[in-house]
């Protein structure tokens, strides 16, 4: 290998490790970003649940005020009661009495019904409560992962950045243009190797995508120290002398 590919390749090492560790920090950034959502929902569900818990408070006190005003009204129906003078007038009242009375008994059993419906909700909210705590707990640890990640990346990746731009000097600018395009599609992978499949035939293989190569590529690789790209997927080649 010709001392441009050697520098190629050079290159290509640093770029790969700093791709691995800005693969490393997006990681752990996509799980902050899932986590901040997942904390997004149950706060949502939390809101959701106090809004129910409240209108449902107030269905109990308007209630309230309802069986109150009706136990008022048969206490005095039954004053009235008291002081009816014809049996006409009684049987008036007493049915009136009755009517009240029962609906002061579906008004109980009503307000029964939502009393226990509050303190099932108050229960449910406590727990969604509990919930959005862990999962606000979760968001911290994940935070602080990703963050602790960053330091210790930090250092490894100044130094691997400083050595990419030593590599990147001792290549023409066109050449850094092609290494960092085909970078970018394949992450870092920007060298393939050549592969020769049979011993004694020109048959030759793109280790980056498995497609054959044409016999006068690989040739030129042989012969010379220049910038050959593969057809099908565009990476730079290389032979290697163990292969
Ligand atoms: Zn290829």
């Amino acid at each position: 290998m010709g001392a441009l590919l050697e520098s190629l390749r050079a290159l290509q090492e640093v770029e790969l490790q700093i791709v691995d560790i800005r693969r490393q920090l997006a990681a752990k950034q996509r799980s902050v970003q899932r986590q901040v959502e997942k904390v997004r929902a149950a706060e949502a569900a939390f809101a959701s649940q106090r809004e129910e818990l409240r209108r449902t408070q107030m269905q109990m006190d308007e209630l309230d005020v309802e069986l109150k005003a009706r136990s008022a009204r048969v206490a005095s129906l039954r004053d009235n009661l008291n002081q009816v003078k014809t049996n006409k007038e009684y049987a008036a009242v007493l049915s009136q009495l009755n009517n009240e009375k029962a609906d002061v008994s579906r008004l109980e059993s009503r307000a029964f019904e939502l009393m226990s419906a509050v303190e099932a909700k108050k229960k449910a909210l406590a727990e969604q409560e509990q919930v959005v705590q862990q999962e606000t707990q979760r968001l911290t640890n994940l935070e602080n992962q990703h963050a602790q990640a960053q330091n210790s990346f930090a250092e490894r990746l100044n130094t691997l950045l400083r050595q990419r731009e030593e590599a990147s000097a001792k290549l023409d600018a066109k050449t850094l243009e092609l290494f960092n395009r085909v970078s970018e599609r394949y992450e870092g992978e920007v060298m393939a190797r050549v592969l020769r499949v049979h011993p004694r035939r020109q048959e030759f293989l793109c280790e980056g995508c498995n497609m054959s190569l044409a016999a006068e590529r690989a040739n030129v690789l042989m012969t010379r120290d220049d910038l050959v790209t593969c057809d099908n997927c565009g990476r730079i080649l290389y032979i290697s002398n163990e292969s």
